[in-house]
């Protein structure tokens, strides 16, 4: 049996929810997702501009960010406190549902419990028949299978995120970054407010097969004593590959690696990508490269910047990163950085620092307790520099 359709999009997680939203109003488009109740392997945690780009609404709000703490060996410590919400935690399966329902009422045909399972161009095998279609959409996350079929690349750099939901309140409007001590350099950890009564506590390391052991450790560092409920893991594609777009195919969300490479985040970028997928798909397999060229325009110096970001953070030693965040919570630079702190666009932020004189003075005190010039050279060579505020 073979259905004719206009755009297959594989993966109904937010990025295929709202590719598939955009493409229906083109074109006769199909949502398919295979695990429709999976359990959410994130934290839910997006910026302000994100929350605006989901349309979120309230009642999927668990928490709402006002401060952001860093934590590090020796009770290095570093709290950025701002009047206004810097962020929200979202109940990840609550918005996952919500916008596929969007995409149907934008016009999909979703079939959930169906799987994608080949694909050749112009056809798409599923576990329910095949969908002769000139455009797939591969947003089935960072092992897609898509991307496989196709022959587009991997991911620059998988890291391994695994999270835990403790019993534990913590404090309601406070997400935390932590490194060192048992984190091993360029890995760390976040305790973010989850559900009523819990936090959620997780790691993000490329010492992949050390994961669970290592975030074990940091719970009974940090969290002695309290009960893990439930535990999931996950990979994250920090790096798009170098193409996303192929013979009729698009890729999108982790997909396409299309997530914060400082952070890991993926839910802002994948949402702001998805339109451009969707839109393109719809338009026909002849335009399927102007989506590589669009989104690149968007996001690529913001990804530049981040691995630039991330490149960095692997090589500061352990002693360095403390000596930096003890320097910057005696700085107005934290002031700043409280103020103007945006978590969709730190590049900008980093822009906009570096354009206000009054604030240079303070630099000298991050270039001192780095050591010196010498070593911050050393530290930024072959390091780019940021894009303007978008
Ligand atoms: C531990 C952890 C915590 C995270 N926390 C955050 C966070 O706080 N904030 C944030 O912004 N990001 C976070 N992320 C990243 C975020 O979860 C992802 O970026 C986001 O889920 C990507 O959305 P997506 O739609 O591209 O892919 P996914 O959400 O992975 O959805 C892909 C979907 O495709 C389906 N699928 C796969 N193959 C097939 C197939 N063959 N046929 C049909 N369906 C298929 C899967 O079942 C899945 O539902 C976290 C990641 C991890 C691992």
């Amino acid at each position: 049996m073979s259905e004719r359709v206009d755009v297959a999009v594989v993966g109904g997680g937010p990025a295929g929810a709202l590719t598939a939203a955009a493409a229906a109003g083109g074109g006769r488009t199909v949502l398919l997702e295979r695990a429709p109740n999976r359990p959410a392997r994130c934290a839910g945690l997006i910026g302000v501009r994100g929350r605006e780009l989901l349309s979120v609404p309230q009642e999927h709000i668990l928490a709402e960010i006002r401060r952001l703490r860093v934590r590090g060996p020796d009770d290095v410590k570093l709290e950025l406190v701002s009047s206004v919400p810097k962020g929200f935690v979202v109940d990840r399966a609550a918005l996952d549902r919500l916008l596929v329902e969007r995409a149907r009422q934008a016009g999909a045909e979703v079939r959930l419990g169906v799987a994608a399972v080949g694909w050749e161009p112009g056809r798409l095998f599923t576990t329910a028949g095949r969908l002769d279609a000139p455009v797939v959409v591969g947003a089935d996350g960072p092992c897609s299978d898509v991307a496989h079929w196709a022959g587009l690349g991997r991911p620059l750099e998988p890291l391994v995120g695994i999270q835990v939901a403790l019993e534990e309140e913590g404090p309601a409007d406070c997400a935390e970054v932590i490194f060192g001590g048992v984190i091993p350099q360029g890995s760390f950890a976040w305790s973010i407010p989850g559900a009523e009564g819990c936090r959620s506590v997780g790691l993000a390391t490329d010492h992949g097969r050390e994961a669970a052991l290592i975030l074990s450790r940091v719970l009974s560092e940090h969290f002695s004593g309290a009960r893990v409920i439930r535990k999931v893991a996950g990979l994250i594609p920090v790096g798009p590959p170098r193409m996303t777009v192929g013979e009729g195919v698009v890729l999108v969300g982790d997909a396409a690696g299309q997530v914060k490479p400082w952070s890991g985040g993926g839910l802002y970028y994948g949402a702001l990508c998805a339109r451009l997928a969707g839109e393109t798909a719809a338009a026909g397999p002849e335009h399927v490269h102007e989506y590589e060229r669009r989104w690149r325009e968007r996001l690529g110096e913001e990804i530049e910047f981040g691995l630039a970001a991330r490149r960095l953070m692997k090589r500061l030693s352990e002693h360095e990163a403390m000596r930096v965040v003890r320097a910057l919570g005696s700085t107005r630079l934290a002031a700043f950085l409280a103020r103007e702190g945006d978590i969709d666009h730190p590049a900008g932020v980093l822009r906009d620092m570096l354009s206000c004189p009054a604030l240079w003075g303070e630099g000298l005190s991050l270039v001192s307790a780095l050591g010196g010039w010498s070593r911050v050279r050393q530290l930024l060579s072959g390091l780019r520099v940021p894009p303007d505020k978008a």
